[in-house]
């Protein structure tokens, strides 16, 4: 594994011991978010090769053990990552891009991009000797504690806002957690998963908390990058909510290149819904020279994945994403919509509708020409759309109600151009 060197501080650079602390820098308070894991990547270029990964021969995220501050004798035998990256060339020169990939993370174990972080994380909760894991949760990140923690065999206790999609609700109650629904939304959620937490000593998976989500959201960016036979695209784009994906995603990127494994740092644009756009915001008042801080605000989006007031990984978010030279977008819930049956029809990936904003985002960063025709361009597929089927429904229309006769289906087949 790679040994972290120390836990830095995002907001003031203060380093840590690495595991000394769990979550944020006792300096800055929460609001800094998590702190980031830190490697002696020079010493790590050193041994690395392009085909170190390949050559571990593992269908999993636990391929780049040697960029993960935990080792794979920890992990849970439930496979995260390693999903594919399907090439669209028609869908791509339909929109005038050189290139289209799909990276298709709805494949993961329980259906979202957030079992990459859960695998890492509920590895170091085991190394750390932590009896239990805990989230607060709109859906994904709690599906996927749920399912990591019964193939572990370790209590999870999950706080969901009430208003949480009953599908997911069946998800975490079927793995066996212990589920609080919560009066009120993610934010008051949040924090009484934090009491909790510091109540009982468990280990706290909600996004934007522990500085090894990232490390586990980071190898989506190592994967695409192994994919393209170590390329990379111009643009990739991540839907946000709490910031913490997009920051993983980020942070891969930029450390394959300062690996020496990669040329370049793909552009990376955040996609938010603009109803919940706390982070497209705070990017905005950093590049107007304004602090990005207090990022709180209120959020309404049907995109229930994104649907985030009060983003814990801001800094982090806005930071790693001018560093890569992106910026963010924001789309409406009719685009949201849109996007869902289009990417479905168009691509054949059935997104939830959080994930399928980015490709609204492509087409309006397309629009706009702040992505040029010609580009190569990838979209991260962060949730499966069976996680919100009502979400689809809004999408797609009816079914065609027939009488069990062919004559019926004949009527309706043989005047698209069929002959008898
Ligand atoms: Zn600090």
């Amino acid at each position: 594994m790679g040994q972290p060197v120390s836990f830095r501080c995002v907001g003031c650079g203060r380093e840590y011991e690495p595991w000394s602390i769990d979550y944020h820098c006792p300096h800055c308070g929460p609001l800094s978010g998590p702190l980031e894991v830190v490697y002696d990547l020079r010493g790590l270029a050193s041994r690395l090769t392009p085909s170190s990964f390949a050559e571990t021969r593992r269908p999993s995220l636990w391929r780049y053990e040697e960029l993960l501050p935990v080792g794979i004798e920890h992990s849970v035998p439930l496979r995260a990552g390693w999903t594919p990256l399907y090439a669209r060339p028609e869908l791509a020169a339909e929109l005038g891009l050189a290139a289209l990939w799909i990276k298709d993370d709805s494949l993961n174990p329980t259906a979202s991009y957030k079992d990459r972080a859960t695998a890492v994380v509920i590895a170091a909760a085991r190394h750390l000797g932590r009896a239990a894991l805990t989230c607060a949760s709109t859906g994904n990140t709690a599906s996927s504690v749920a399912g990591f923690c019964a193939a572990a065999g370790m209590p999870a206790y999950i706080f969901v806002p009430e208003k949480t999609p009953r599908p997911k609700i069946a998800q975490l109650l079927a793995f066996g957690a212990t589920v609080f629904a919560v009066e009120g939304d993610y934010s008051r959620a949040q924090r009484l998963c934090e009491e909790a937490r510091d109540r009982f000593g468990w280990y706290d998976r909600s996004d934007g908390v522990s500085p090894i989500n990232a490390e586990g959201k980071k190898t989506g960016a190592y994967e695409i990058w192994e994919q393209l036979d170590g390329k990379v695209p111009d643009y990739v784009l991540v839907s946000v909510g709490d910031g913490s994906v997009i920051s993983g995603i980020c942070k891969g990127f930029l450390e394959l290149r300062e690996l020496g494994l990669a040329e370049d740092v793909p552009r990376v644009y955040g996609v938010q819904a603009e109803g919940a756009a706390a982070v497209a915001h705070a990017f905005a008042r950093k590049k107007r020279g304004e602090e990005i801080l207090p990022a709180e605000e209120p959020a309404e989006t049907l995109a229930d994945s994104i649907c985030v007031g009060n983003p814990k990984d801001v800094v982090k978010a806005v930071t790693y994403v001018d560093r890569t030279g992106g910026g963010f977008v924001t789309v409406s819930d009719g685009e949201i919509i849109g996007a869902v049956g289009e990417l479905a029809r168009k691509a054949g990936v059935f997104a939830e509708p959080a994930a399928a904003a980015t490709y609204a985002g492509l087409i309006a960063l397309l629009t706009t020409g702040e992505i040029p025709e010609g580009s190569r361009a990838a979209l991260v597929i962060t949730g499966s759309g069976l996680k919100n089927p009502e979400g689809a429904l809004r999408a797609v229309g009816e079914p065609l109600k027939v009488p069990p006769d062919i004559a019926a289906v004949e009527r309706i087949i043989l005047p698209m151009g069929y002959e008898d």
